[in-house]
């Protein structure tokens, strides 16, 4: 029989298409019909069992082997990103303010293939393999969704390892996969903080409370917070992305809201930097003599990466794709991502794919860029890698 590899390099110019076609219907958040649907028609024939999502458009198939054993789970996110596109390729977004920007095409079309080559092994495979295909990555919490509604246990019993890799537009070589053991993502929150104040004249601050001073204030106190609060091996990074206030110059407003980011590595440090912060806000503004509504929510958790799995990603890597296609990250990234909630339950590794079309990928445009561009001739390297963990996991020790 011909190698995995061989069989996906056959299904090079299918994947490129579907991803291509995907590429111009990009959409974003948790129902993705038209996605969907295109997922749905690949999978036809396959021999699977196929369901879809009730609150989210997910697809969840399982693929039944020919034998007793484990459960692998593979999950590929399929949403785009609000970003209008300006990468100039020929098959760009058709879909006004919507792009494939994170390269989540490629990770539906790659999942796909993964699908058609275990099913063609199918009888080879002690145990089952469930296919994850994901809405709402993109700060709809869809793996959240997903899990609510049973994609975990999708095969009819608890899944035993879980895999899943993104695409990479810039920064990381071409072709080459990259992770590491523990943290790989941050897990992030929202700090959303509204200072109530009195308005007045701009004339007269006296007579009025000023928010947008304390505002202000509180922005800068919390890279202070960050600098002195928190171990500088335990990183923090706050981030305002967000800040509204006032109308005229003259006016001094009655209120002033910011939104932060707040990325941590800890569940600990996830806690702490919320009450600290919230807090810090509380305190300044009544400093002030105004008020200050804050509140952290946390999102996504952060993604580690089992030590066991990670060794056994390398060493698949490795082992299919030769030494010089793995390399080991020295630091986790400050992204965030929720397979982190599938890897909190479940045995696995998450695996990054340097996907740059540019010589250069230091200068390439990142990941959510209007400019960024995936190279979709990997593919098959994508397909591979993840039906090639599912099928060692599943081949019965002595075969
Ligand atoms: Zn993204
Ligand atoms: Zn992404």
């Amino acid at each position: 029989m011909a190698s995995l590899y061989e069989d996906a390099v056959a299904l090079r110019e299918e994947l490129v298409t579907l991803r291509r076609e995907l590429h111009g219907i990009p959409e974003i958040g948790l129902d993705l019909p038209r996605t969907q649907e295109r997922v749905l028609a690949a999978l036809d024939g396959l021999g699977l069992e196929v369901s879809t999502g009730s609150g989210l458009s997910s697809v969840t198939a399982v693929l039944r082997g020919g034998a007793a054993g484990p459960v692998v789970l593979l999950r590929g996110d399929m949403d785009g990103l609000p970003v209008t596109e300006q990468s100039g390729v020929e098959f760009r977004s058709r879909h006004d303010g919507a792009m494939h920007a994170c390269g989540h095409d490629l990770h539906t079309a790659g999942l796909v293939g993964a699908a058609r080559l275990l099913s063609a092994r199918a009888a080879d495979l002690a145990g089952d393999v469930v296919f994850m295909f994901q809405p709402g990555e993109e700060g709809f919490d869809g793996a959240g969704h997903m899990i609510a509604e049973g994609v975990l246990a999708a095969a009819g019993r608890p899944a035993d390892f879980a895999y899943g890799l993104h695409v990479f537009s810039s920064r990381f070589p071409r072709g080459v996969f990259l992770s590491r053991r523990g943290p790989l993502m941050a897990a992030s929150g929202v700090l959303a903080v509204r200072v109530v104040g009195a308005g007045g004249h701009g004339s007269a601050p006296h007579r009025a409370l000023d928010p947008v001073a304390a505002a202000c204030e509180m922005v800068t106190a919390l890279q202070t917070m960050v600098t002195r609060r928190f171990d500088v091996f335990d990183p923090v990074v706050v981030t305002v992305g967000v800040f509204h206030a006032g109308t005229r110059r003259n006016i001094i407003p009655d209120d002033a809201a910011f939104e932060a980011t707040v990325r941590t590595y800890t569940a600990g440090t996830q806690r702490t930097v919320g009450e600290y912060a919230v807090r810090l806000c509380q305190d300044i503004a009544s400093a002030h003599g105004l008020r200050a509504e804050a509140s952290f929510t946390q999102e996504y958790p952060v993604t580690v990466n089992h030590g066991a799995e990670h060794e056994f990603v390398a060493a698949t890597v490795r082992d299919v794709f030769g030494a010089e296609r793995f390399q080991e990250l020295a630091d986790p990234l400050t992204g965030s991502e929720d397979f982190s909630r599938v890897l909190e339950r479940v045995p696995g590794a998450y695996v990054f794919l340097g996907a740059t079309t540019a010589g250069d990928p230091e200068t390439a445009p990142t990941n959510h860029s209007p400019r960024a561009t995936f190279d979709d001739t990997l593919l098959p390297d994508a397909a591979t890698l993840l039906a090639e963990l599912a099928l060692r996991r599943l081949t019965p020790a002595g075969t």
